[in-house]
């Protein structure tokens, strides 16, 4: 099978997505799961892989596949359309009109995209909880998450990514991150396969420099270690905690 044909590059991802899936029991029996459609690639590689996943695993879940429209983005009828004669799924659409709240809130100065994400994220929180879904399945793959964490550490002083599975700071709705083990450049190969375009989002602030900027060193530190991504994401799932640097809250004598 050639290395760049739509089946041998979903079965990767189903492999990957697969493991994933079994290594933090993100679905589960009768589970309802909500995926969040902004209609890019990546989320539109989530929800085949979920509904491949759905015909082929030998538990039965749904999948409800939402769109938060933030106003900003294009076309999104085509991608539903898609969604709707390819996997057979019809897409629910809420028109959040989050682009005029950011036109009259946000602080020109400061970059709108933590509010943005805050008004989306609570929209998905409540229809999830009203609704019932068990989780809401986000379509952030390796470097999503690796470049989270550098970007935490560089900017922010903290240690922290995007767990693959966890539970929402208010404790009531369940994420997950399906694609967790796909690197950015198989789920584009994989996108390449199919016959849609992305919406395209004609955000102004939409060039995340800091994100590029990290982009740029992992492509660096990768000539030399071509590993690298792997070991990041497995380094954030294997913590020396006695090595870090946190205060003791205790004695340090053994006795
Ligand atoms: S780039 Fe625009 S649409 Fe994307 S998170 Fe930032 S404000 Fe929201």
């Amino acid at each position: 099978m050639k290395h760049n044909t739509g089946k041998y590059l979903e079965k990767r991802v189903l492999r990957k997505a697969g493991t994933a899936i079994h290594d933090y029991r993100m679905i589960g029996h009768g589970d309802r799961v909500m995926a969040a459609i902004s209609g890019g690639k990546d989320s539109i590689v989530l929800l085949k892989i979920l509904s491949e996943l759905k015909s082929s695993a030998p538990i039965d879940f749904e999948i409800i596949p939402v769109h938060v429209s933030t106003g900003f983005e294009k076309d999104f009828d085509r991608v539903r359309d898609w969604i709707y004669d390819h996997l057979g799924l019809t897409v629910e659409v809420f028109d959040s009109g989050i682009d005029e709240i950011l036109e009259h809130s946000s602080d020109p100065e400061k970059s709108p995209c933590a509010l943005c994400s805050r008004l989306r994220r609570g929209i998905l929180y409540s229809m999830a909880q009203k609704e019932k879904y068990t989780s809401i399945a986000l379509g952030h793959h390796m470097d999503d998450i690796i470049e989270t964490f550098l970007l935490r550490c560089f900017y922010t002083g903290q240690v922290g990514g995007m767990a693959p599975s966890r539970v929402s700071n208010d404790g009531k709705n369940r994420i997950i991150r399906p694609l967790a083990y796909c690197k950015a450049e198989l789920v584009d190969a994989y996108f390449k396969t199919f016959e849609v375009d992305p919406v395209a989002n004609s955000c102004p602030k939409r060039v995340d420099g800091k994100r590029e900027q990290v982009r740029g060193y992992i492509r660096l530190l990768e000539k030399d270690i071509p590993t690298v991504k792997e070991s990041i994401l497995s380094a954030l799932g294997n913590i020396d905690m006695k090595s870090l640097c946190l205060k003791e809250t205790f004695s340090a004598h053994p006795y």
